[in-house]
């Protein structure tokens, strides 16, 4: 991933509760940020993620995001992520509208939108994401705030310009980097499209 010329690495953490896949915990992430000096971005998919934020930060956690379906008290856990050292970040699934960000908003570092429903590795992009990144994007902008959109979930070369365009600024790509192939390459080949875009 660094030779591609990733940002960032994102790590999918799932409990089996909240979505019904089982990935990693603290000790991977922190073997992980052992080897590589690549950003890493924790994207908590579990139920009462208040308990974890400190031990991921301990981790190496330089981003973490929450889900607003699992948080009752968004501001606390916001605050929480802030105290340890990392970027705030909330995850919304796609059914859940850009409303429920509208007072937590001015406090976040990003904002996560699930392109798929969370659990798995490869499902198809669920394209009513694009028009609500559009209105994210201008939200955060009439705000004033400093919030950056990521996209995850189904991310790839058919629909990264896209979403560059809609207004997003982080992009998460699973199955277009690691369904075969070689990882490196794919890297490249999603920059080289957000370069070409960029441009345009
Ligand atoms: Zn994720």
């Amino acid at each position: 991933m660094e030779r591609g010329g990733a940002a960032l690495l994102h790590l999918d953490v799932m409990d089996g509760h909240f979505v019904p896949n089982l990935t990693i915990g603290p000790p991977v992430v922190e073997a992980i940020d052992r080897v590589t000096g690549l950003p890493l971005d924790v994207h908590l998919m579990i139920e009462d993620p208040d308990r974890y934020i400190d031990r991921f930060a301990q981790a190496g956690a330089d981003m973490i995001s929450v889900h607003q379906e699992a948080v009752p008290h968004l501001h606390r856990t916001v605050a929480c992520i802030k105290e340890c050292g990392a970027a705030a970040g909330v995850a919304l699934n796609p059914s859940t509208p850009l409303s429920v960000l509208h007072e937590i908003l001015p406090e976040l570092d990003f904002v996560l939108l699930m392109s798929v429903d969370p659990g798995f590795g490869g499902q198809r992009f669920i394209p009513a994401v694009l028009p609500k990144v559009v209105a994210l994007r201008r939200a955060i902008e009439e705000g004033g705030h400093a919030a950056r959109i990521e996209v995850d979930g189904g991310v790839g070369p058919g629909n990264i310009e896209a979403l560059l365009q809609a207004g997003a600024e982080i992009f998460v790509a699973g199955s277009a980097v690691f369904d075969g192939g070689d990882p490196r390459r794919r890297v490249q080949g999603l920059t080289a499209l957000l370069e070409r875009a960029r441009r345009r």
